[in-house]
């Protein structure tokens, strides 16, 4: 069994797989990133024409990447992991897969708040998870805050996706560190006792179910309400940022860092110091229609057209540090 799974891995990876070909030299760094081909390979093509070196990369989900680099230990070929969530990030440094990494650059370019306390990671674009609503069934004067969807006035008009996606566990995360466990597990099950249909797998899910008039209002990451909007730009949904005048709006990163046993370890930091300097950040957010790190990039027009908002200033780190927490608070909520 133990060959077979050899041979399936040699396959795979010969097949394409990896992001480029011809394996060897030092001339060339190896990635591990959840981050689709589509948005990466832009910004590592550009990298390999700045500076000539050339990057082999492998996509995969985080929890397939953080099991891969740690069954591969010392005998990893891989110098970076980049993925989505603080979450994500945070539980790859607490596996010990990560190696601090310290730089003027990325102290510039990246604000502390997304930045791991130990320096292990290092946010590359902001993404918000905000409130999404029906134009035609709702005025935003209605809406106020996450915690305000918990209010009976929204029976049967909330929908949520579900409790599994790390998206949320984040959220609930910081709420906890916000609010305490105890308020927010009552904000929990309020959410949950509004409900107006079972919990969807994604977030575009959940904003077709508000456009097909299932539910009015629904908390989603503004990039995959940019992509519909793109789509459909009649859309009758609109964003509407949360608790302006208390927390600020959740915000979350993707991000990276440079791997624990990384063949080229200087080679990676320059690769994540060059990744947070504005020609990278404005690939990054443009493709994405997320926020860049970098307070000098400026956002992609049509993100730009959402306007302005508060973002909550806790540390992102606090997604992981408060994860398992959050998990069972919205498991004893019964919110699945
Ligand atoms: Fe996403």
């Amino acid at each position: 069994m133990r060959v077979f799974g050899i041979i399936v891995g040699a396959l795979v990876m010969a097949s394409g797989l990896w992001g480029c070909s011809e394996p060897a030299a030092d001339e060339e760094l190896v990635v591990y990133t959840s981050r689709n081909d589509h948005l990466i390979k832009p910004v590592f093509d550009a990298y390999t024409e700045a500076t000539g070196v050339r990057i082999r990369y492998i996509t995969d989900n985080a929890s397939a990447l953080t099991a891969r680099l740690q069954a591969e230990g010392e005998r990893s070929p891989a110098d970076m992991l980049i993925t989505v969530d603080a979450g994500n990030l945070w539980n790859a440094a607490e596996k010990g897969l990560l190696s601090p990494v310290e730089s003027v650059v990325l102290k510039n370019n990246v604000p502390d708040a997304l930045t791991d306390p130990k320096n292990q990671w290092y946010g590359l674009t902001v993404r918000a998870r905000t409130l999404v609503y029906s134009k035609d069934r709702l005025q935003p004067s209605e809406l106020s805050t996450y915690e305000d969807l918990a209010d009976p006035k929204w029976k049967g008009r909330l929908c949520l996706r579900t409790s599994k996606k790390v998206y949320n566990q984040s959220l609930v995360a910081t709420m906890i560190e916000r609010l305490g466990e105890e308020k927010t597990e009552e904000i929990v099950r309020g959410w949950v006792a509004n409900l107006a249909t079972d919990v969807f797998s994604n977030d575009t899910a959940l904003m077709e179910a508000i456009v097909a008039g299932q539910c009015d209002v629904g908390i989603v990451n503004t990039y995959y309400y940019g992509r519909m909007k793109r789509d459909n730009p009649q859309l009758p949904l609109g964003l509407f940022w949360a608790n302006q005048e208390s927390s600020g709006v959740h915000v979350n990163i993707s991000g990276a860092g440079v791997t624990v046993n990384a063949p080229h370890p200087e080679k990676a930091k320059a690769l994540l110091e060059w990744m947070t300097q504005p020609a990278a950040q404005q690939l990054l957010a443009d493709r994405n229609l997320e926020y860049p790190v970098n307070a000098s990039v400026k956002p992609p027009e049509e993100v730009r057209s959402w306007g302005e908002f508060k973002s909550d200033d806790l540390n992102v780190s606090v997604a992981g540090a408060l994860q398992v927490e959050a998990v069972k608070l919205m498991d004893r909520a019964g919110y699945r």
